[in-house]
């Protein structure tokens, strides 16, 4: 069950990125049209397909594993996402993804990026992940710990 994968539509995008934070894979894209989406879920029909679109998933419902989405808040819908599922925190996969592109993030040394992190955060933190795809760098700072704080609260309602 650690091999979830998903694929979100338009509509998702908030929820997409907390996904993501969680570890699993998150397909995401913004400017596709339904047409082109479902030409996506077809190659990808092994993931769970998000939406809020309830044509969309009355089409789709009986060839994948599709799950409409009611609320348009993501603390909603990731709890549903959650409970549905039947989800579980697993420590070593937060954050190990980029929650721009959803590529593998990987751990790096810091001194090695010195020059892309800020200063007062080079002196305070030790973990970094990187994004080869994006160039962009992730420690683990005050900012993660809060998110992750909201993370949890999710999980154990
Ligand atoms: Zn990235």
């Amino acid at each position: 069950m650690n091999e979830f994968c998903f694929i979100l539509d338009a509509t998702l995008g908030k929820l997409a990125q907390k996904i993501r934070i969680l570890g699993f894979n998150a397909m995401y894209f913004n400017n596709i049209t339904y047409e082109e989406l479902e030409i996506f879920i077809s190659k990808n029909s092994n993931c769970i397909v998000l939406t809020r679109n309830r044509k969309f998933y009355e089409k789709l419902k009986e060839k994948y594993d599709i799950l409409f989405i009611k609320s348009d808040l993501w603390r909603a819908q990731l709890r549903f996402v959650v409970k549905k599922l039947n989800l579980k925190l697993i420590n070593l996969k937060i954050f190990s993804r980029c929650i721009i592109c959803n590529s593998q993030l990987v751990k790096v040394k810091k001194e090695n990026y010195k020059d892309i992190i800020p200063d007062h955060v080079y002196r305070t933190c030790d973990e970094y992940s990187y994004c080869e795809k994006c160039q962009k760098i992730y420690w683990h700072g005050t900012h993660v710990e809060h998110v992750l704080c909201d993370l949890r609260e999710i999980f154990k309602e």
